[in-house]
């Protein structure tokens, strides 16, 4: 089926959900520009608002970067026990959600596992009785614990994470069971929502695509029609370097004297080598597979690779397929479960200020949040930028 009408699919669906992906578009590929072009480091307000909710996760997947439990002193890839237990009250949320309604922002919340977090519903009734959408990216374990829940706060958006089929997805996130748990939780809410006849949440599957599942890829089309996903999204492993992950924590000292250690669980054996050829080579198939698809399912890929794309993205770090710049530090932001705010996802090491002591716009740009966004637009990309999903964040294709 052509792009457009798959996009037309996706739009009768969540016509607000659309909306806000066509101005977040729109804004980073023309607005946001223009922020980047002032040369002031200010932008206007967020589009979109990231809160991590917790830390906390009830899986240890092989492909995530986060830190994990069991602190080993000097040691990035763990962290202590507190750092899993950094929470926001509901009503230090209830106060951002106010600040932030007569800008409408999309909210989108994950973790960690973001229904560990206690109070979720209370956080989305809030978000939702002040009109703006609420996304939940989630790995889908308490889907059927709280599909009553999910169903009656309103939620817009569920993103769902699956790497393929059972046995698969149960050995990439490291526990079996997972895929049937997150399936029965799935078919529960589709069941909930034909009989309300409602058409929200809306159920988006996504695959991220490693070393531990390349082969089955193409398998997650049949699986999402199966489940009756509105929609389909793969994203590759973000990961980096040893050298380009030092390179990024020297800079960061020199600049902001901040000791940047978020990439050192990222460091991940995914570089190609002679045994790794003959899976690219699978995934190669896998990915042509996926673009002759004759799927109705809208499907898209960030970043959008092409087959022959696929070793330079793995074994060549600093290829960015064009993308030079970014913009995502102009339209979107991320709140930490400890109410830190960062420009970044995955990195989060530069800190602009904390919702806590201040309010969130005044730290969206305060001096920090501008020197990030103008240090960044003078020295070209931060070598941790080279892997980071925002940064191909307007290269959402669908195939
Ligand atoms: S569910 Fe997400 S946060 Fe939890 S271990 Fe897996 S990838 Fe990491
Ligand atoms: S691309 Fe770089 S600056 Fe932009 S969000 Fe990612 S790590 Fe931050």
């Amino acid at each position: 089926m052509h792009r457009y009408r798959k996009l037309l699919k996706l739009a009768v669906q969540n016509p607000q959900l659309a909306a806000y992906k066509a101005k977040i578009t729109y804004k980073n590929n023309i607005v946001a520009k223009q922020d980047f072009k002032k040369n002031t480091g200010t932008a206007r307000p967020p589009l979109c608002v990231c809160i991590k909710l917790t830390n906390a996760c009830n899986l240890r997947c092989k492909m995530c970067g986060q830190p994990r439990e069991g602190h080993k002193e000097g040691d990035a890839k763990y962290a202590p026990l507190s750092f899993f237990q950094q929470i926001v009250e509901s009503q230090d949320y209830a106060n951002l959600i106010r600040e932030l309604a007569p800008h409408r922002p999309n909210i989108y919340l994950w973790g960690g596992e973001p229904f560990m977090y206690k109070d979720i519903f209370d956080l989305v009734r809030t978000i939702k009785d002040h009109k703006m959408t609420c996304q939940i990216n989630t790995n889908g374990m308490y889907l059927k614990k709280y599909a009553q829940e999910i169903m009656d706060s309103g939620i817009d958006d569920l993103i769902i994470s699956i790497d393929g089929p059972q046995e698969v997805h149960d050995e990439v996130r490291g526990l079996k069971g997972t895929f049937h748990l997150v399936k029965t939780g799935i078919q529960m809410i589709q069941q909930m929502k034909k009989k309300r006849g409602v058409k929200k949440p809306i159920i988006r599957v996504r695959g991220t695509i490693s070393p531990w599942n390349f082969e089955y890829i193409h398998s997650l089309i049949d699986i999402s029609e199966d489940l009756g996903a509105n929609s389909l999204n793969f994203n590759w492993t973000w990961f980096t370097t040893k050298e380009t992950g030092t390179a990024h924590q020297n800079l960061m000292k020199h600049l902001f004297d901040t000791d940047a250690q978020s990439w050192i669980p990222y460091e991940m054996d995914v570089i190609m080598d002679k045994e790794k050829r003959e899976k690219f080579d699978g995934i190669k198939h896998e990915l042509q597979k996926i673009y002759n698809n004759n799927s109705s399912l809208p499907i898209s890929m960030s970043p959008f690779l092409k087959p022959d794309q696929v070793d330079d993205y793995y074994s060549n770090i600093r290829e960015t397929f064009g993308h030079k710049d970014c913009f995502s530090i102009y339209t979107k932001s991320y709140i930490l479960p400890n109410g830190d705010v960062t420009p970044c996802p995955d990195f989060p090491d530069f800190i602009a200020g904390n919702i806590l002591e201040k309010p969130f716009l005044d730290i969206w740009n305060g001096e920090r949040y501008r020197n990030w966004r103008l240090e960044i637009k003078k020295r070209g990309l931060f070598p941790i930028c080279y892997r980071c999903c925002d940064l191909f964040l307007s290269d959402v294709g669908f195939v």
